[in-house]
């Protein structure tokens, strides 16, 4: 397509598919993300996209190309993936292989989506709340302050982005996953504040007291149509 539209081989970005899959609505974004982050200024880019319809978005890079990135990028995170070690493996992860509803007991109910919309910023923003009296964290966010029982005097915070460390941790190996065994944490956040979590992409014997940890945003399951998302703990990644 981009041939017939008379665009040089040059000009074309690699689309990684290889690599990333196809992540759906997500994957034109994710291609201009990694395309700005190998930008430089002054440059024209365009953004394609064609499935369902068909969008077409145009920029132009500035001198602030550069300023304001933050994380690893696309291109960070796929080099931070780990080769799984096994067909079986994956065939667990990708439901080709039904372990998970099989095993689970009793079966998975479905949540509840008023209580998804109502709960969505503790559970999808991550948003714990700061104490204005004392600044203590807590989360999920409650109304009055454990440390200096203040009253509704809280303010949000983000902690999906804060670097966490494991307080401590179980290993269930009889629980209901493909991930087994189910690693439970406990993180205690940088700027404070504590959190029960799940643990993925980590080796078992990576699992102790004290290791460093960050929030990655993940599909829980999809019952009867409804896909739940939270967010587990996974091991610092990029080298930390
Ligand atoms: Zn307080």
């Amino acid at each position: 397509m981009a041939r017939h539209l008379g665009f040089q081989p040059e000009q074309v970005q690699d689309p990684l598919f290889g690599r990333m899959g196809n992540t759906g609505a997500a994957f034109p974004l994710m291609l201009l993300a990694a395309a700005l982050e190998e930008g430089s200024p002054d440059q024209l880019l365009l953004t394609v996209s064609y499935g369902d319809g068909s969008d077409v978005l145009g920029f132009r890079t500035t001198a602030n190309i550069g300023q304001g990135a933050s994380g690893l990028g696309v291109s960070g995170y796929l080099d931070s993936g780990q080769v799984l070690d096994s067909y079986e493996t994956y065939a667990k992860w990708r439901d080709v292989w039904l372990t998970d509803s099989s095993s689970r007991r009793p079966q998975a109910q479905s949540p509840s989506v008023t209580a998804l919309w109502r709960e969505s910023d503790q559970n999808i923003k991550f948003h714990g709340a700061v104490c204005n009296q004392c600044g203590y964290v807590q989360y999920p966010p409650q109304q009055v302050c454990v440390e200096c029982q203040a009253r509704d005097d809280s303010t949000p915070i983000r902690l999906s982005d804060k670097l966490g460390t494991i307080f401590t941790y179980s290993l269930d190996y009889l629980a209901g996953t493909v991930d087994t065994p189910l690693a439970v944490v406990v993180v205690d956040f940088e700027p404070g504040g504590r959190v029960l979590c799940m643990m993925t992409d980590r080796e078992t014997s990576e699992v102790k007291i004290g290791l460093q940890v960050e929030m990655s945003f993940r599909k829980l399951r999809v019952v009867n149509g409804i896909h739940n998302y939270y967010w587990k703990a996974v091991p610092l990644r990029g080298g930390g």
